[in-house]
């Protein structure tokens, strides 16, 4: 028997469970393939302290806060090490499980029905509802959210766009480190990973437990059991990581792009089935953050009208674009010139941090979210480094 829905999110994950509760005029079904929402979680859980503050989550009520993050360490190539930030607090190391089912939680108090364990398995458009077929049963609905990842079978149904690139992320949770717990390290080398950046996040106050991690383009260069060996012994991870013991390990692919169309009558796609993610960084949150919250304005009107038409929805698309789309195609172009640099420019560009006006601009302008803005003070103190700030903003970042 088919039963009928107001609004149907495909995927409990950050970006269905940031949307649902934020959802007033409706009745919402979250359909989640997973038994229990956020396990495994695929992700480092580093979270700019302005993603939260989007989502309007209060922290005391929160339970996946792990620690503060106020810097970083950026070790360069040849092992020389350069420190950003420390004065102020940038960012948050969350447990990204209980992240998932905290918003989850909040979406199901304000009315939201969760049917877990339910894989949606065929959608199909019938006059002006959309018809999702489950392991879970069959539902038609007024409008079918895609918040359902990379694979989304929404957007690979309805929407005829496939992601520019493609990262395969690989880490592990590992105890016995012995670090400054209010810094990460990040890592550059080219033999350590060609296209990306190498990643270790204190995940205690203490300093002795980290995510680590790092990402290449997909499909891998090695196995991944290759890449975490590699990240483990590579010479300037070594030191840091040769008395740790795995916890577990964390593997994920990440969708890079500027999707042109994320709206159709009755349909609409978020996170990463939207490729609403930081090429530089390869963050989703934030851009879940300033997506959920539009898109919410947006359906709640909807809802309320009772009208799903493309033209209504595409308030979201211009909007959210609007708010991300300068900070993706930039991001895919520093991306682009990183690719053709080798360890020996990396290395005469990092150095560039031993200057204090340099790393004074980059504490006072450098925004994890928005890479971009250090462009314009960087260039206005010098001009003259307007040919190489890609490069330099890429590194940064
Ligand atoms: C290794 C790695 C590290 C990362 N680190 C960070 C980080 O530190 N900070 C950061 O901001 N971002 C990070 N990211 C990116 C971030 O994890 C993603 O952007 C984010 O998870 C996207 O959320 P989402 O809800 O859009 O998709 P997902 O988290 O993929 O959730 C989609 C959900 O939909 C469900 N689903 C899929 N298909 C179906 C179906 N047919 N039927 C029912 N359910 C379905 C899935 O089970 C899943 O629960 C990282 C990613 C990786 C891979």
């Amino acid at each position: 028997m088919r039963e009928y829905r107001n609004l149907i999110i495909i995927g409990g994950g950050a970006a269905g469970n940031s949307l649902a509760r934020r959802i007033e005029n409706g009745e919402i079904t979250v359909i989640e393939r997973k038994e229990i929402i956020g396990e495994p979680a695929e992700c480092a859980g580093l979270v700019s302290k302005k993603s939260l503050e989007l989502m309007d989550i209060d922290l005391d009520e929160s339970n996946f806060i792990q620690n503060r993050i106020y810097g970083a360490y950026i070790h360069s190539p040849k092992g020389e090490i350069y420190q950003i930030g420390g004065d102020r607090l940038h960012a948050y190391a969350i447990d990204r499980g209980r992240f998932d089912r905290f918003l989850a939680d909040v979406a199901k108090r304000r009315g939201a029905e969760y049917i877990l364990g339910a894989e949606a398995k065929e959608i199909s458009r019938e006059d002006n509802k959309i018809v999702v077929r489950t392991t879970s049963g069959e539902f038609e609905a007024d409008i079918v959210v895609g918040a359902d990842g990379i694979e989304s079978i929404v957007r690979k149904t309805f929407f005829d766009e496939e992601p520019e690139e493609i990262l395969f992320g690989i880490g592990a949770e590992v105890e016995g480190v012995e670090i400054d717990p209010r810094y990460v390290h990040v890592f550059f080398g080219k033999r350590l990973t060609p296209d990306f950046f190498a990643w270790m996040i204190p995940i205690n106050e203490k300093g002795d437990k980290a995510r680590i991690g790092l990402c290449v383009a997909h499909p891998p260069d090695r196995p991944p059991k290759r890449l975490l060996h590699d990240l483990l012994n590579y010479p300037t991870t070594k030191a840091l990581l040769e008395k740790v013991e795995i916890i577990n390990v964390i593997a994920g692919r990440i969708p890079l792009g500027y999707i042109r169309k994320s709206v159709i009558d009755n349909a609409l796609l978020i996170g990463d089935s939207a490729f609403q993610i930081k090429p530089v960084s390869g963050g989703g949150i934030y851009p879940i953050a300033e997506a959920s919250r539009i898109c919410a304005e947006v359906l709640n009107k909807a809802l309320e009208r009772r009208n799903f038409s493309e033209k209504v929805l595409r308030e979201y698309h211009i909007r959210w674009s609007e708010r991300l789309k300068r900070e993706i195609l930039f991001g895919l172009w520093v991306r682009k010139k990183y690719r053709n640099m080798g360890d020996e420019d990396i290395e005469r560009f990092l150095s560039y941090l031993k200057r204090d006006d340099i790393v004074e601009i980059v504490n006072k302008y450098g925004d994890i979210d928005h890479p971009s803005r250090l462009i314009l003070p960087l260039t206005k103190k010098f001009p003259t480094m307007i040919s190489i700030l890609p490069k330099i903003v890429g590194l940064f970042f």
